[in-house]
């Protein structure tokens, strides 16, 4: 049994709470450890060593603070197969699916090795007479992240790598669900030259994330998680002047148009519905075929695939997806099965029997499909979080093009035909931040932006890219005369630039 504390000021640290958590291995079922969970005074313990690190880090030059990240690049690239297991394992995704987890937080990691750059100010010469004005930018200071289950490296590393970057000390609060892979983290971090204090780990639950929500000296909060806590969190940290950004959940649509490439679309349809058991922030959970034509051909070719998904222990390699993070999750992916055959929804593919000999306790669930779902069930409203795939039959383009676009949630969208008018005109109305063209899940690359819209994301400036520099540092601006200062005595009226 495997014993999960915090790592604090460098080191690995006991929790003193008394309040702990139970983890599993979804594959087997078994609980393989606890997890302590940080109390407001421990949380408090790891601001003031992250405070007291800070300000040498942010005066370290930005190429020296970039070759930490280097040579952390260079330490995950050795160790990438047993995280991967150590990740597979308490998560419960396939073991190459856990490989491509970590390897889109490393993208980002090798975004923010070009801090140097990215954080160069602006400059103007001769802006009035004798005055030049430049901008510069400044790391905040201390910045926390809180970070969801499903992809226990990739939202850690976009978080802490581009803040680090900048210069800040940063706590993270990651899911109590799989907390052995951001620990791990945390440790080549320091491996990799990182001075303690600079990256913290704090596990915990509500009552650490209010702690972080609360405490004055963390001036920035990133969150990736459910909908409901996004805007819990967004607005008691905004509340006490703090600058957030807040990712929830979604319900992403892929729209299959006439013309559509069918074998190109199913393909697509379901290593995005079904892979990582659809616990996926871009997962597709809603198919839309515009037409009857459309409609009866996708599912005919749905239905065996379905079928034929295997599912199987997160060591498998030939396995399509794995268990489900939790007995918990599971039993309510299921339950959502069932209120989507008591909604009237055409169960064509039933997973919820599924059970996996020889691990007959792990979290398994078979991949569902439905038909006939309407935009008035809430198999259609809310975010499932597994293997569910619906099909909404739309009669035309417009009436497809509505149904992401009214949806409460706006995190991503596909859509599949082979006419560019019809997809120029849908990437520009739809309403929705992440578009796909014949991509099934369109996660932006490190350089771009990731940021959902509507219910997916409270806060302005979305997460990597170049709005991750922007998130974590603040602009200052000098208005600047030399050198011979003013000669002209007092000026009372406003300067222009006239
Ligand atoms: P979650 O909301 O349960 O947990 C996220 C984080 O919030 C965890 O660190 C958790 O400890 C903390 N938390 C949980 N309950 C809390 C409470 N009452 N008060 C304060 N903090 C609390 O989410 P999850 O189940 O870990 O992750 C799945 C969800 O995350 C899905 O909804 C998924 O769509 C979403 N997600 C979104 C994105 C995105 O970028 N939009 C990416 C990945 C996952």
């Amino acid at each position: 049994m495997r014993q999960v504390g915090h790592f604090i000021g460098g080191k690995h640290v006991e929790g003193k709470s008394g309040r702990t958590t139970d983890f599993y291995q979804p594959m087997t079922g078994e609980v393989i450890g606890q997890v302590a969970l940080a109390s407001k005074a421990e949380l408090r313990e790891a601001v003031e060593n992250a405070k007291a690190a800070q300000p040498a880090w942010a005066a370290t030059n930005p190429q020296r603070r970039a070759r930490v990240l280097m040579k952390f690049l260079e330490l995950i690239s050795k160790e990438m197969d047993s995280l991967a297991e150590l990740l597979a394992r308490e998560h419960g995704k396939t073991l190459p699916d856990a490989m491509g987890d970590i390897q889109r937080g490393v993208e980002v990691v090798e975004f923010a090795c070009g801090i140097p750059h990215l954080m160069k100010g602006e400059f103007t010469e001769g802006a009035g007479p004798g005055i030049d004005i430049y901008s510069m930018r400044q790391a905040l200071g201390v910045v926390a992240g809180i970070t969801p289950f499903n992809f226990p490296a990739m939202i850690p590393m976009w978080k802490f790598a581009p803040a680090i970057a900048c210069g800040n000390a940063f706590i993270l609060k990651p899911s109590e669900r799989d907390p052995g892979v951001p620990m791990r983290l945390a440790e080549l971090m320091i491996e990799a030259g990182l001075p303690a204090g600079i990256l913290n780990v704090v596990n915990g639950d509500k009552e650490a994330v209010d702690a972080i929500l609360d405490d004055p000296d963390i001036k920035a909060v990133g969150f990736v998680g459910s909908s409901a806590i996004a805007q819990y969190v967004y607005s008691r940290a905004t509340a006490s002047g703090k600058r957030a950004q807040c990712f929830g959940g979604a319900k992403n649509h892929m729209i299959i148009m006439p013309d559509a490439d069918m074998d190109q679309t199913v393909d697509a349809l379901i290593g995005a519905g079904y892979g990582s058991a659809g616990e996926r922030c871009m997962a597709i959970s809603v198919a839309v075929p515009v037409g009857k034509a459309t409609a009866d051909a996708l599912v005919e070719r749905l239905i065996p695939r379905v079928e034929a998904l295997k599912v199987g222990p997160s060591t498998d390699p030939t396995a399509d997806f794995g268990p489900m993070v939790t007995k918990a999750h599971r039993d309510k992916v299921l339950s959502y099965v069932d209120l989507g055959v008591q909604e009237g929804a055409k169960l064509l593919v039933d997973g919820r029997n599924f059970t996996m000999q020889g691990y007959e306790n792990g979290f398994y669930m078979g991949g569902c499909l439905f038909d006939e779902v309407r935009p008035d069930m809430r198999i259609y409203k809310e975010e499932i979080f597994g293997p569910v795939l619906s099909v909404v039959r739309a009669e035309n383009y417009e009436e497809a093009l509505r149904l992401p676009t009214e949806h409460e949630y706006g995190n991503g969208v596909a859509i599949f035909t082979r006419d560019g008018d019809t997809a120029r005109d849908f990437t520009s109305r739809v309403d929705v931040g992440m578009v796909g063209v014949n991509v099934p899940i369109p996660v932006p690359i490190a350089y771009y932006t990731f940021g959902g819209w509507k219910a997916s994301g409270f806060g302005d400036l979305n997460q990597h890219g170049p709005d991750s520099i922007r998130f974590y540092t603040k602009t200052k601006t000098v208005t600047s005369r030399w050198p011979s200062g003013i000669r002209s005595g007092a000026e009372f009226s406003i300067p222009t630039m006239k």
